[in-house]
């Protein structure tokens, strides 16, 4: 991908463009933004280009400088195996000194920093005038490994350049923010979303619904629209998930939650293989994640139905089903509904049983008086 193909991050193009032909490239940079917003594509984009041996100059006011495309570096790049492109993530671990076996863990290990970015930065390019690393979920590296990294974010040798991608800023510690380019991506609208799946051939109607699911998040939308999942579309998928729980019953509980656990794992395997190098763990709370923000979604429907608001339902499709649910409670009762289940999203994070998480999910529901069959 080049930088005038990343969609809907101009502000973050220029200002990276602004400093470069202002002759302030910056050697670390923090690129801030949602998941799949579009900055690990933008980081490519912008590697491949510096590491480009013909730079085209694409417009000259405001200037924007992009890759060639041809040469020999950018055909390396695209191939994959550009050998001073090196990205970073979790999942490197099992590649550090003493990780053999060792599982993906949540955070990001110190050992990943220490060998793949530490020891490494004083290695000389091999084939042009840069060495850039990418460090993905920089929010993951904890503050001792970021206490680790700080000497080579103040100095960074000339020949490299690192870019750190964080969704929350807040992790970063001001030390590590303030030895780095800040570079922030805003979400996308949902109309550009909408325009840019239904181009992949998505009905509106599902582009409405994966836009407003995936709240700006781009590639989120992207990757779950396309995503194969056995005989069914992830869309029919997530219908049958509030048909069933517009009908939940307590005696109906546990078949539910092994129907949710079955609909995580069909998920999972789909995401599977088109992830690269995600870690299984990651996949796997990836689609539980999903599930429960459908499950969150639909009750914040229900309380905005509830208050009297029908703009903007993430479920518009089902809107007379939600509407049903609405009217078994009120407002507070569908905003109790919506914080439990960010309690269970952070129950997967915290890596507990999947069984556990669903069930404890729709006994809640269940047991609150408001969900009666129809
Ligand atoms: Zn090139």
């Amino acid at each position: 991908m080049t930088l005038n193909e990343i969609f809907c991050q101009d502000t973050a193009i220029e200002s990276l463009q602004h400093a470069y032909a202002a002759g302030r490239m910056a050697h670390a940079y923090l690129f801030s933004g949602d998941d799949g917003v579009g900055k690990f594509s933008a980081a490519q984009a912008w590697a491949r280009m510096l590491l480009c041996e013909n730079k085209q100059t694409i417009r000259k006011k405001p200037v924007f400088i992009d890759s060639c495309g041809q040469c020999h570096s950018c055909k390396t790049f695209e191939a994959g195996g550009h050998p001073d492109y090196r990205p970073i993530s979790k999942e490197l671990v099992q590649y550090t000194k003493e990780g053999k076996n060792k599982k993906t863990p949540v955070d990001m290990p110190i050992d990943v920093i220490r060998e793949f970015l530490i020891e490494r930065v004083a290695n000389r390019p091999m084939m042009g005038q840069f060495v850039v690393y990418v460090i993905d979920e920089a929010e993951k590296v904890n503050k001792s490994s970021q206490n680790a990294m700080l000497k080579v974010l103040e100095e960074p040798p000339k020949h490299c350049v690192i870019i750190l991608l964080c969704s929350q800023l807040e992790e970063m510690l001001p030390t590590t923010r303030s030895r780095c380019q800040l570079v922030r991506f805003g979400p996308v609208s949902e109309a550009r979303i909408v325009e840019r799946l239904c181009a992949e051939g998505v009905s509106g109607t599902e582009a409405t619904f994966w836009a407003r699911f995936s709240q700006g998040s781009l590639g989120w939308a992207l990757a779950w629209a396309q995503l194969q999942i056995e005989e069914k579309t992830p869309f029919a998928l997530k219908k049958e998930l509030v048909e069933r729980l517009c009908s939940l019953e307590l005696a109906g509980t546990i078949d539910m939650a092994e129907w949710m656990g079955q609909t995580a794992k069909k998920i999972a395997a789909a995401w599977t293989g088109r992830a690269g190098n995600v870690s299984t763990t990651d996949i796997t709370r990836r689609s539980q994640h999903g599930l429960i923000r459908m499950t969150a979604c639909a009750f914040n429907d229900a309380m905005k139905l509830a208050n009297g608001q029908s703009a903007g339902l993430v479920h518009e499709d089902q809107a007379g089903r939600i509407g049903a649910l609405a009217r078994q409670f009120d407002a507070e009762t569908a905003a109790r509904q919506v914080e439990m289940c960010c309690q269970m999203h952070k129950w997967v994070d915290s890596s507990v049983n999947e069984k556990l998480i669903f069930e404890q999910l729709l006994l809640n529901l269940s047991n609150s008086d408001i969900l009666n069959s129809f």
